[in-house]
């Protein structure tokens, strides 16, 4: 059986390197950039704990070559930039393990390396399509140094391409975007805090927000957000440094040390800051027609709010990998019914995770109270919820919160 994953990124790897493991089974991996060239990916990630618990159960191993590279996320502090404290959360109080904190190129390293033999780089997909006269399978083409490539018959072709996903695009037309009306910037920056920035922290001067944390060996991951028009650009002249500071400094005048340090961090990298605007897209785990498996981002892109886009890339990847595995040993080799069993054990629990992103969401937007919208999540229905989102990772009490969040749903 041929198996072709698109993209070795978070989701992609781990599945990599879990069909490499099926005797008999040819698992290509094939990644547009160059093996060098995750030393660029910038910034830093908090992994969920619930990422964590996933990948420990599925792959003890790599989880613990990722928790060597990382620092323990164990806490979420909230303040007012004037050093007015709102929320300090112990994650042991919504979460039985603890989150990481890692830069994201070492995440990819670790994650490439684990899944080497079976990735080739520097692939452009030049087509993708269902096979002529055979039902469910797909073709590839790609050009790998220059060289025209091939592959035909495409038992599954899974995309972990990511949000743009040429595959999901291409085979099952382009998701709609949805912004949210947040423009949102980020840098990795080195720590000369001395102390002040350690773990997962946040500053809000009314809906604008800071958000910072170490990362190893000696960086901070920082990031500012500010309310913009939902379907318009991010203004260039709120990119300026001066425009950058003038949201934060809150009316008193007099920032606490912590909420100074990442301004200035952030004001002195004004010029290197990789600026975003918040938006998600409709789910999708399958293709009705052909065998194509789509997953991580590919699958659902979601607000960044709680750190969970490479978290649930993460959960995706274990959950396919186990159920792929499960099948393949009893000898049912039907892609179809695979892709039935993966959509069904994650669709719910994906849905519940892009909802509660997109309620959390509530302190950033125009016009917003932050210390109203940041004091109710320490109510116990947010906790309750917060609990769903970082223990159960198999789905069942997210499902039942889904449904109850759903009335009032924003995701289609
Ligand atoms: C700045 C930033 C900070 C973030 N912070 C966090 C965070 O703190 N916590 C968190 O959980 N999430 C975070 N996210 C989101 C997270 O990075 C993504 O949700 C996650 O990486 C998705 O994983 P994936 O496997 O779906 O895709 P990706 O990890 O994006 O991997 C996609 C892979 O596919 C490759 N590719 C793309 N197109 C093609 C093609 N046509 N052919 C071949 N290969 C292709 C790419 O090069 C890449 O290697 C952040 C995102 C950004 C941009």
């Amino acid at each position: 059986m041929r198996i072709v994953i698109i993209g070795a990124g978070v989701a992609g790897c781990i599945l990599a390197r879990s069909l490499s493991r099926l005797r008999g089974a040819e698992v290509v991996c094939l990644e547009r950039v160059k093996a060098s060239e995750y030393f660029d990916c910038g910034t830093g990630l908090n992994i969920g704990p619930n990422g964590v618990k996933a990948l420990r159960a599925h792959d003890p191993d790599l989880a613990e070559a990722v928790s060597a590279l990382s620092f323990p996320w164990r806490s979420w502090k909230v303040s007012l930039t004037d050093g007015t404290p709102l929320f300090d959360l112990a994650l042991t109080q919504v979460a039985d393990t603890e989150g990481w904190r890692i830069p994201w190129s070492e995440f990819y390293r670790v994650l490439r390396e684990a899944a080497a033999p079976a990735i080739t780089y520097g692939c452009t997909i030049t087509h993708v399509a269902p096979c002529e006269r055979d039902t469910e399978r797909t073709c590839i083409e790609w050009l790998e140094d220059g060289v025209e490539k091939r592959l035909d018959g495409v038992d599954l072709l899974v995309a972990t391409d990511g949000r743009y996903s040429q595959v999901r695009w291409t085979i099952s037309g382009a998701p709609a975007m949805r912004p949210v009306g947040v423009a949102i910037s980020r840098a990795l920056v080195p720590d000369t805090s001395g102390g002040l920035i350690d773990d997962y922290e946040q500053w809000f001067n009314g809906p604008n927000r800071l958000l910072g944390f170490r990362v190893p060996p000696a960086h901070i991951y920082a990031t500012c957000t500010f309310p913009i028009p939902p379907h318009e650009p991010i203004p260039e002249a709120l990119k300026r440094a001066e425009a950058i500071r003038a949201m934060y400094v809150p009316p008193s005048g007099k920032l606490s040390a912590p909420a100074q340090w990442m301004l200035d961090a952030l004001c002195s990298h004004a010029a290197d800051l990789h600026w975003a605007r918040m938006q998600w897209h409709c789910l999708r785990y399958a293709d009705p027609d052909w065998n194509v498996l789509y997953l991580g981002d590919a699958a659902h892109g979601m607000v960044p709010t709680l750190g969970q886009g490479a978290t649930q890339a993460i959960e995706d990847a274990t959950v396919a990998g186990d159920i792929i595995t499960q099948e393949w040993a009893s000898e049912r080799r039907n892609p179809r019914h695979w892709l039935r069993q993966i959509s069904h054990a994650r669709s719910d629990r994906v849905h519940f995770a892009m909802q509660l992103s997109l309620e959390a969401t509530d302190t950033m937007l125009e016009g917003a109270d932050p210390v109203a919208g940041t004091l109710r999540k320490l109510k116990p229905g947010f906790l309750a919820k917060l609990r769903a989102l970082y223990c159960d990772v198999t789905g069942k009490a997210a499902r039942e919160d889904f449904h109850e969040l759903a009335a009032g749903s924003l995701v289609a």
